[in-house]
C-alpha cells in the first residue's frame, strides 16, 4: 500500500508533538519527532566542542555521527540520549545550527528515507516544505506566544524548575523569529496546510479536527 505521509509543522510550543504522538497512536502508525534530530546532533556539537561554523570540521563530525529516531526515542551514536536534550543550552544550540545547511542535508535525508516504505507522523519545521513536499497531508499547528509560554512554565514548574513566564515568552519569541527568517527552510505556513490554532482548542477537539481531515483526505489503514 502506498505510505500516508503527515506532516505536522509549526513553531516551538504550539502542541505539534502532543497532537502528532496521539494522532500516530490512534492510525497505528510511526511517529518521529524531527526536532529530537536536530537537538542531538546539538548534544554532539557540545559534547565535542565543534564549531558548527567550520565547514570542514562539521563535516567531519556529520560524517562519524549516527541520529536515529525509533520507538518514540532518539538515539545518537547509538546511545538513548532523550533525558539530555531538552535543556534551555540544547534548544538554542539546536535552532542555531538547524539553520547550516550541511546539518539539514543530513537530517532531510535520513527522515525521507523513514517515509519511502512506511505511514507515518512527522512533526518540525520543514516536514511539508522539504522533507515530504507531497505529502498526503500538511498540518500547520500554532499558538499565540503567551499561552505557548505559559505551557512550557507549567511543565517547568511541575518539573520543580524556576522559570519566569515574561522570560520564556521573550526566548520563545527570539526562537521563532530564528527559526521563520533563516536561509535555509525557514519555518513556513503553506496554503495547502490544515491550520490548527491551540491557543484557545483542547486537545480531544484538536485531536478529533485533525483525524478527520485526514480521513477527508482518503487515509486507508495498512
Ligand atoms: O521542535 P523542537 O523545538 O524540538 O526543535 C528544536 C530546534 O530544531 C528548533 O528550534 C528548530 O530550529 C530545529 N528544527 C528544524 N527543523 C525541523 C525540526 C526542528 O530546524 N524539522
Amino acid at each position: 500500500m502506498k505510505p500516508f505521509r503527515i506532516a505536522i509543522d509549526g513553531p516551538a510550543g504550539a502542541g505539534k508533538s502532543t497532537i502528532a504522538k496521539l494522532i500516530a497512536k490512534e492510525l497505528g502508525i510511526d511517529y518521529i519527532d524531527t526536532g529530537a534530530m536536530y537537538r542531538a546532533i546539538a548534544l554532539k556539537l557540545f559534547r565535542t566542542g565543534t564549531d558548527y561554523n567550520d565547514p570542514e570540521a562539521l563535516a567531519e563530525l556529520l560524517a562519524t555521527t549516527d541520529v536515529d529516531y525509533t520507538g518514540g526515542s532518539v538515539y545518537l551514536d547509538g546511545e538513548c540520549v532523550d533525558g539530555l536534550i531538552r535543556t534551555q543550552e540544547v534548544s538554542e544550540m539546536a535552532s542555531a545550527s538547524s539553520a547550516v545547511q550541511a546539518v539539514r542535508d543530513k537530517l532531510v535525508a535520513l527522515q525521507q528515507a523513514m517515509g519511502e516504505r512506511k505511514s507515518l507522523v512527522m512533526d518540525g519545521r520543514d516536514i511539508g516544505t522539504k522533507v515530504f513536499p507531497d505529502a498526503e497531508i500538511k498540518f500547520y499547528v500554532t499558538a499565540s506566544s503567551r499561552v505557548r509560554a505559559k505551557r512550557r512554565a507549567e511543565d517547568m514548574k511541575a518539573a520543580g524548575q524556576p522559570c519566569d513566564v515574561d522570560q520564556i515568552q521573550k526566548e520563545i519569541e527570539a526562537r521563532d523569529y530564528r527559526d521563520s527568517h533563516r536561509a535555509n527552510s525557514p519555518l513556513t505556513q503553506l496554503p495547502e496546510a490544515v491550520v490548527i490554532d491551540t491557543s484557545r482548542r483542547g486537545i480531544k477537539s484538536t485531536i478529533e479536527l485533525a483525524l478527520k481531515a485526514i480521513r477527508e483526505k482518503g487515509y486507508v489503514k495498512e
